[in-house]
């Protein structure tokens, strides 16, 4: 029997006739031959209820017991899901991360996933029985619950898609695959047939959140080719898989932006050598994400530091901001989050000169000042003020001519039903 992998995403869970939706879905693929293995996300914001329940109690709750918290919101929708096959008269079985066999580093609310013992999923499915699996989450190496951190459900998806051998990896969401940009943000975005594991990477980097990072590193690694599809209709979505020649070339594939990062800035710290590392050891040593960084001239000696974080971090680093100040004899530190990214993708830029320049130049028209800048062989991001990130996008995928020519009425049917 064909192993076939299916993630659910939150939307498409969000309520009880979506939730019967997805399980006629699933027994559909059962009945055409499969052996299936769906993972589930949260019911809609179930997972912001959850760190908002968190915050009520405490400005930093114990990580340990967050993952305690936060993998219950999977818990509920696998659960749900199998009673909805039961009652299509389908036999399924929902299993936690950890009854699943994933099992991950320590790292608490953003754990890595080590190893996946699937034997169990694998005696069921052989029993015929259709598997559901709590995404977003596992057991670490000292037997706590953790979870993958946001998005995470298509990282478990991905791992057990390698562990039980499928062929693909199918993600289904509430767009109907990966687009040129945010499609609930740019009307003309167009979708696309295909990505290469490199470009989404960046996408997703930058803040696709069609696909979180970590899945897409997973997939890169072992090879598993992904669907993004959307769970509301049956038209084909994206593959996202290595690159070849049947692909289309575009200069640029997408632009992206995020909203969730925040700059940080520890001021006029002695400019010599060894400075920069103990920063950013101290940032690593507290499991902090460093993107962007930037280092100022030099003035009489001594210079400011800044860089990027998620901003769900802030409250962690500041701890270890203060102590880095502290520790360097710095001036202190300063923290802003009023702050977006905002990036061009695309493998196509590695051979094209001027994307730079025709990005800065599409950004100062608008009157937008780039605070920080960083690029790789296929992506160019700037930070920008946050209230300019949606005019900054729409901008460029205009000016590098990424819309679709041919928008029909039924293009702007790609949300969700219903949901505005
Ligand atoms: P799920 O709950 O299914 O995991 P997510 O909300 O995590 O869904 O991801 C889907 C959302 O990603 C879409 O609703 C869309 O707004 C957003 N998105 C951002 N960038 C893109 C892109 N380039 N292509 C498609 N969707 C994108
Ligand atoms: N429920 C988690 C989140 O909202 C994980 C996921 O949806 O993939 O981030
Ligand atoms: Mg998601």
């Amino acid at each position: 029997l064909a192993v076939v992998v299916q993630k659910y995403g939150g939307s498409s869970v969000a309520d009880a006739g979506r939730i019967m939706n997805v399980a006629r879905r699933i027994v559909a693929t059962y009945e055409q031959g499969n052996s299936v293995c769906a993972v589930v996300s949260a019911r809609g914001d179930t997972t912001d209820e959850l760190l908002r329940m968190a915050y009520e109690i405490s400005p930093r709750p114990p990580e340990r017991e967050m993952d305690m918290l936060l993998s219950t919101g999977e818990r509920i929708s696998c659960a749900l899901v199998a009673m909805a096959i039961d009652r299509l008269g389908r036999h399924a079985v929902s299993f936690t991360g950890s009854q699943a066999g994933i099992v991950t580093d320590t790292v608490h609310t953003k754990a890595r996933i080590l190893d996946v013992r699937a034997s169990r999923l694998r005696e069921a499915m052989t029993d015929g029985k259709i598997v559901l699996v709590a995404g977003f989450q596992g057991v670490s190496t000292d037997k706590d619950i953790t979870t993958l951190g946001r998005g995470g459900s298509d990282t478990t998806a991905v791992a057990l898609a390698h562990a039980l051998g499928a062929d693909v990896c199918e993600i289904y969401t509430d767009v109907d695959g990966v687009y040129t940009a945010d499609p609930n943000l740019v009307p003309s975005a167009r979708k696309l047939t295909a990505v290469s594991y490199d470009e989404m990477l960046e996408m997703a980097a930058s803040g696709a959140q069609v696909l979180a990072l970590r899945c897409v590193e997973y997939a890169r690694k072992y090879t598993i080719v992904i669907h993004v599809r959307s769970s509301f209709s049956d038209a084909e979505g994206t593959w996202v898989r290595e690159e070849d020649d049947s692909m289309e070339t575009a200069i640029i594939r997408g632009v992206t932006y995020a909203t969730d990062e925040a700059k940080v800035t520890v001021r006029s710290v002695p400019d010599q050598p060894g400075v920069a590392a103990h920063v950013f050891s101290a940032l690593a040593e507290a499991h902090i994400n460093v993107d962007m960084i930037i280092q100022n001239v030099s003035e009489q000696g001594h210079t400011d530091i800044s860089c990027t974080i998620p901003a769900d971090d802030l409250a962690a680093a500041n701890e270890t901001l203060a102590k880095i100040a502290r520790d360097l004899g710095a001036k202190g530190y300063s923290t802003d989050d009023n702050m977006a990214k905002v990036s061009v993708i695309g493998a196509g830029m590695r051979t094209n000169p001027g994307v730079a320049a025709l990005m800065f130049r599409t950004l100062a028209d608008l009157g937008i000042n780039l605070e920080m800048i960083s690029t790789s062989p296929i992506k160019i991001s700037c930070v920008i003020e946050k209230d300019r990130v949606e005019d900054a996008v729409r901008a460029l995928h205009d000016v590098f001519g990424l819309g679709d020519d041919n928008i029909t009425e039924d293009h702007a049917d790609k949300g969700a039903p219903h949901d505005g």
